[in-house]
């Protein structure tokens, strides 16, 4: 697997622009029959965990157990993103994430369901599992985001416990950073930048998503990305399927990226084309695209899956009844 910095940095090479793959006119046939918007009730549902990176592995693991249990596929994606989030090495989810230019951990969130309902946080720092207040602000408020001390002052009210979660590895990397890089502007070369993304799909047919990360490492104090943000780094409609981002976050909001994904899967096209044509969008908004990456992976309401980047080294996992829990390396632009 590319590293989290290669993932990042695409180098010019290969940078000869592939043809775009797509022509952008919609496909023949209503979405439902490509997309799988509409089910057969006769077929047996086949619950399905996507999610981004290897440490997806991890949490479709955590995800499987509560959907072939008949749990929810709600309950079920925010089950498998707590598993990073807990994991220090993975290094820019959660507890070990890598801090901001002023050394604070600041974490972004969200979680969809079937309903469509949403709940966000940003710029939260403090809290182990901000995919697990951002459930509560969906459940339990009228709102849909809060943000930094808000969203803490929620969480503590809520029965979250404070704690620290600059791990000491992601300390010695600051410090690092500090050295080599702390007089200059941050950049789009930003090491260790692999948010967990995940979709489900449950016994019942239901779709959710969720997505959390510490974001991009050592970004501007206050900074938000993609993740938090409905629309760009998640989005779930229970018709048609849902989409999440991982990537450079700045150029995902620009073309909001996973709404986009959903919408060109309403209109016909496969969850891998519509991942495709969502990557073509991003690189027609972001000039700079030789220099990101950006990735999609989407589920559609049928249990098709796709994913697909600007540039080699992202990679995704899925697991179904059939196939087990298997990476899968994502087809790219470059
Ligand atoms: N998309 C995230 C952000 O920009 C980073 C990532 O995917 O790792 O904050």
């Amino acid at each position: 697997m590319q590293n989290r910095r290669s993932f990042l940095r695409t180098s010019a090479l290969g940078a000869a622009a592939a043809p775009v793959l797509l022509d952008g006119c919609a496909p023949e046939g209503p979405a439902s029959s490509r997309a799988g918007s509409n089910v057969d009730p006769k077929d047996e549902i086949r619950p399905v965990a996507l999610s981004t990176w290897d440490h997806g592995l991890a949490a479709n693991d955590a995800a499987w157990e509560i959907l072939t249990g008949g749990g929810s596929a709600l309950d079920a994606a925010e089950a498998g993103v707590r598993v990073s989030e807990a994991d220090p090495e993975v290094t820019s989810v959660g507890y070990g994430g890598r801090p901001d230019r002023s050394g604070h951990v600041t974490l972004d969130a969200c979680i969809m369901d079937e309903q469509g309902r949403c709940g966000s946080v940003a710029f939260l720092q403090h809290i182990m599992h901000p995919i697990s207040v951002a459930r509560q602000v969906m459940e339990k408020t009228p709102h849909v985001m809060l943000v930094g001390q808000g969203a803490l002052d929620f969480a503590l009210v809520n029965g979250f416990e404070q704690e620290n979660l600059l791990h000491p590895d992601a300390a010695a990397a600051w410090e690092t950073w500090k050295d080599e890089n702390g007089a200059a502007q941050p950049t789009i070369d930003i090491d260790n930048h692999d948010t967990i993304g995940m979709l489900t799909l449950d016994q019942a047919g239901n779709l959710s998503g969720a997505c959390t990360t510490s974001g991009a490492a050592f970004k501007y104090h206050g900074r938000v990305g993609d993740s938090p943000i409905i629309g760009a780094g998640l989005y779930v409609d229970n018709e048609i399927g849902g989409a999440t981002a991982t990537g450079w976050g700045e150029a995902v909001i620009r073309a909001v990226g996973c709404f986009l994904v959903v919408e060109l899967m309403r209109q016909g096209y496969t969850p891998q084309e519509a991942c495709e044509l969502a990557v073509e969008r991003v690189i027609e908004k972001n000039p700079d695209w030789r220099s990101i990456q950006v990735g999609f992976i989407a589920l559609g309401k049928n249990g098709d899956h796709g994913g697909f980047c600007i540039a080699p080294g992202f990679n995704y996992a899925i697991r179904t009844p059939d196939e087990g829990n298997r990476l899968l390396d994502s087809g790219s632009r470059i």
